[in-house]
């Protein structure tokens, strides 16, 4: 089952009418939503269904479903939903919008340090990357200085696509050797924060860099023999 991923389009839609078209032991489908399914670094979202009683039902995450663009969104048993029925939507908004914030971060950080990027996470409160890197590259201060000198440029983000083809002929753009960007649907969405950074990723992001606001680095660590892991947060 697809569903029509309104976040994609605009990520800060934090609300939505959808009707239920599956229900199933992982979570409810919709015919469309809000809500980002955990992919990509990126924990799912969590918020309410509020249903045409009032009643609002918890969602305690979102994860992918079957198929190309299918939505799970979990919530507890019981609920009865049952399909055909019309809810409104409400994402967590301050939590989606801090996770946006940090996921548009570590595109310009990925700038700053410049190794192959083999891993990352973005949570409400920090996010991280892994690097294939000498820990004598990664001096936490400079990274902080020039991340925080990237961002305080204030440029707008742009969302382009390409086909898998013009993908397959461009193999440096893709940074991250754990992460392969999504394919199965002909074409990849890119991030182009313009001339700092482009790159496939599926995931939300602010429309200015100014909104993430300073960040600061909270912990470089060494995860094995090849990962370097630099952690961020946001300042303010
Ligand atoms: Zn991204």
């Amino acid at each position: 089952m697809s569903t029509e991923l309104l976040f994609r389009d605009d990520a800060y839609l934090s609300t939505a009418r959808a009707r239920v078209v599956g229900v199933h032991e992982g979570g409810v489908e919709l015919d469309r939503t809000v809500f980002y399914p955990q992919g990509g670094g990126q924990v799912g979202d969590t918020g309410f269904f509020v249903r045409p009683s009032g009643e609002r039902v918890p969602i305690v995450d979102t994860r992918k479903g079957e198929g190309v663009d299918g939505v799970l969104h979990v919530v507890q048993p019981g609920t009865g939903l049952a399909i055909g029925e019309e809810v409104a939507l409400e994402v967590d908004w301050p939590r989606r919008y801090a996770l946006m914030r940090l996921h548009t971060a570590l595109h310009v950080m990925s700038c700053v340090v410049v190794a192959p990027v083999t891993g990352g996470n973005i949570a409400p409160d920090k996010a991280r990357l892994d690097f294939d890197i000498d820990m004598s590259l990664l001096d936490a201060a400079r990274i902080e200085r020039e991340t925080n000198a990237l961002i305080g440029r204030g440029i707008a983000t742009e969302t382009v696509w390409i086909s898998d083809e013009e993908l397959d002929a461009r193999p440096e753009l893709v940074k991250t050797m754990s992460v392969q960007p999504p394919r199965g649907s002909g074409r990849v969405r890119l991030l182009r924060i313009p001339g700092i950074d482009l790159q496939p990723c599926g995931g939300t992001h602010v429309r200015n860099i100014g909104e993430i606001g300073p960040i600061r680095v909270l912990k470089i660590k060494s995860e094995g023999r090849r990962n370097r892991r630099v952690e961020i947060g946001l300042a303010g």
